[in-house]
């Protein structure tokens, strides 16, 4: 039986894997001059992840941060949009960074609810606990949420997608690759009774190639759904830190 060194993230401990300046490439602020901060560890291991070095404590480095250190390293930059991604923000508890004059957004799976206490276990045994965040706050962020299709290879209870649905301050954003894929959102925004403005679709891939499909992207357009482009593979392909 593996023995597993437990960590425990209480409190105002956050693990942050890089943070850095570029345009938010992806959802309904594509285009924005942005301050990316990529929190380390996720409970999930989608098999198309781009950022794996994030999974866990022996995936890739990380710096520990306290609360005072990250909102001051968000205080002194110039960028009025703060992106926590990861990873999976929702690990932390990030009203706890709330800063007025920020315009904060969240990449997140969407199945690790902000405003329900969180304690779970991650694959190599590291224990995260947080209370629920403040309503109040996180209500002012931008939440955008991936929800994982069968192409992740993960198993989650989408049931997730009837909290999120009705939150007024989130948009959906799905990752496909094919038009089997795009029938699987369908499905799903129909049993969950989303509404299409909602709902951003981008494609899979890590090379300019990829993300220049017109016939899926017309197949999209037919469905009557917000296409999503990923201008940071568009502009940079797969470079790290962009
Ligand atoms: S939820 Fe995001 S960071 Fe986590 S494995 Fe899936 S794609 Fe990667």
């Amino acid at each position: 039986m593996p023995c597993y060194i437990k960590e425990i993230a209480v409190g105002m401990k956050f693990y942050v894997t890089e943070y850095f300046e570029s345009l938010q490439g992806e959802g309904n602020f594509a285009g924005s001059n942005s301050l990316f901060i990529r929190f380390h560890f996720c409970n999930l291991s989608c098999i198309w992840c781009d950022t794996k070095y994030t999974w866990l404590k022996s995936s890739g480095p990380y710096k520990e941060y306290t609360k005072t250190q990250l909102t001051d390293l968000i205080k002194n930059n110039t960028s009025s949009n703060v992106v926590f991604t990861g990873g999976e923000p929702a690990l932390y508890k990030l009203d706890e960074l709330m800063c007025d004059t920020k315009k904060y957004h969240v990449e997140t799976s969407g199945v690790l609810l902000p405003t329900e206490p969180l304690n779970i276990t991650l694959r190599d045994g590291t224990q995260f606990k947080r209370d629920a965040m403040n309503e109040d706050i996180i209500r002012q962020f931008n939440w955008v949420i991936s929800p994982k299709l069968s192409n992740s290879k993960q198993i989650t209870d989408i049931k997730y997608l009837k909290y999120w649905n009705e939150k007024e301050y989130c948009i959906f954003k799905f990752v496909i690759n094919n038009e089997k894929d795009l029938l699987e959102v369908d499905e799903v925004v129909r049993k969950f009774k989303i509404s299409k403005k909602r709902v951003y679709i981008s494609l899979e891939g890590i090379t300019r190639e990829s993300q220049l499909r017109p016939e899926l992207v017309d197949l999209i357009i037919v469905y009557g759904y917000n296409f999503s482009p990923r201008l940071q593979i568009l502009l940079w392909g797969a470079k790290k830190g962009k």
